[in-house]
């Protein structure tokens, strides 16, 4: 799949749609998920044009990579998170519906079971 800029995320990361944004630097942009899924719900996209986790580990640069990734541990430390749950859907049959990648930080309620009945 191309990379669609007119994806929402995309737009979010050129300002022209809002976002209830948690953190921003180089690498990445944090926000609320619209539709919280727990009580703490933080989408974490890259800067960058990559449609998914498997784009963007192949294709994205290695400092982004790792600066990406280390944002998500600084989201989680900044919000005073112990434990949480790191989700990224990677393709349209297992859930992703915005094709620019992100990860969905889940926190503040029991989380036994990996996946819904
Ligand atoms: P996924 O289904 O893994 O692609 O996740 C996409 C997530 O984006 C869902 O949890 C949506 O609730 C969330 N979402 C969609 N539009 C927005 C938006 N404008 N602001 C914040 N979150 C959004």
């Amino acid at each position: 799949m191309s990379y669609d800029t007119n994806n929402i995320f995309a737009k979010i990361l050129r300002g022209e749609i809002p976002c209830n944004k948690v953190y921003e630097n180089e690498f990445a942009l944090a926000f609320h998920d619209i539709a919280p899924a727990a009580p703490t719900h933080i989408l974490v996209i890259p800067k960058g044009h990559f449609v998914s986790f498997s784009d963007f580990v192949v294709n994205a640069p290695t400092p982004l990579q790792q600066g990406y990734f280390a944002s998500i541990e600084k989201i989680a430390a900044q919000q005073k998170l112990s434990d949480y749950r790191l989700i990224s859907n990677n393709g349209a049959g297992v859930g992703q519906t915005v094709h620019h990648f992100h990860m969905h930080i889940l926190a503040g309620k029991p989380m036994s079971a990996l996946l819904p009945n």
